[in-house]
């Protein structure tokens, strides 16, 4: 067990549970990270069973998480971003994306698993535009009462909302699209919304399904167009909500997808 401590608020974050797989954990064995546990790896290895190529849908999304926080940042003007459901550090990080094409841009990063404070905070920490947060996103309430999210973010400007490869962990009765309302209620016209997650687009994707209901207890892949309903408070912008390597690819897709460029969706919104 692995105690930590959150500088930003004084409080005790809980203890890391290394005896059980963590969502931020196995993802991050998944893109091929170094902060993950055996137990991780093992469930990594039995949803690779039946997709064996899990590590290019873990690329294709953060690609996505890219090619959005680019157009963001660089074409719409958006300067301030709550990543909800961040994940451990990787490659090409929000802030990092967005802070190339606007240096002054601001991140919070929000994630319940306390992992990701321990390690977002070692790259963060000479970044005083970012922060991580230790919070459960099912509370928008809580997590956007919090003070670093209210250092960060200014309600009164338009926010990029990400929830990237987030919501499969969302069961049906946690009322995912109340969550989701919640957020784009309370940021202002200009905001946009990105949703990325994983799609239910045959028995290879119901195979993955029941390994992440087993082994992390969390699983919930859904259709195009169960998903495009998330997006009813925003106008879903073009291509729509698409399989990922198809939303405003930067290089030609080849017109028949593979079952793994098939496994996840995603869109952008913008609130009018
Ligand atoms: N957004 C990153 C990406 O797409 O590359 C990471 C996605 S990872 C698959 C999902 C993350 O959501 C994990 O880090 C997990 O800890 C976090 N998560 C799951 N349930 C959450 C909750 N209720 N509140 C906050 N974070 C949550």
């Amino acid at each position: 067990m692995v105690g930590e401590h959150d500088g930003s608020t004084g409080e005790a974050t809980p203890e890391i549970d290394l005896s059980r797989p963590s969502i931020a954990r196995v993802y991050d064995a998944v893109l091929g990270g170094k902060d993950n546990y055996e137990i991780d790896r093992m469930v990594a290895d039995q949803v690779r069973v039946n997709m064996p190529h899990i590590s290019d849908v873990g690329w294709f999304n953060r690609a996505l998480l890219g090619r959005a926080v680019r157009y963001l940042t660089a074409d719409v003007g958006i300067r301030q971003f709550i990543d909800l459901g961040a994940g451990l550090p990787t490659l090409e990080n929000t802030h990092q994306v967005a802070q190339r094409h606007n240096p002054e841009a601001r991140v919070v990063y929000v994630d319940n698993d306390p992992i990701v404070l321990a390690h977002g905070r070692a790259l963060l920490e000479e970044n005083d535009q970012s922060a991580v947060v230790t919070a459960d996103l099912r509370e928008p309430e809580k997590v956007l009462a919090h003070p670093d999210v209210r250092r960060l973010i200014d309600l009164s400007e338009p926010v990029g909302v990400l929830l990237i490869g987030m919501l499969h962990h969302l069961h049906d009765d946690e009322d995912p699209q109340g969550i989701v309302d919640a957020y784009v209620d309370a940021v202002p016209s200009g905001s946009h919304l990105v949703i990325t997650a994983f799609c239910d687009t045959g028995p290879e994707a119901r195979a993955v399904e029941e390994t992440m209901l087993e082994f992390l207890g969390t699983g919930r892949f859904r259709t195009t167009e169960e998903l495009t309903a998330y997006f009813g408070g925003v106008e879903l912008l073009e291509p729509g909500v698409v399989s990922l390597p198809l939303w405003r690819p930067d290089e030609p897709v080849e017109e028949e997808l593979t079952v793994a460029q098939r496994l996840m969706a995603g869109g952008v919104g913008r609130k009018v």
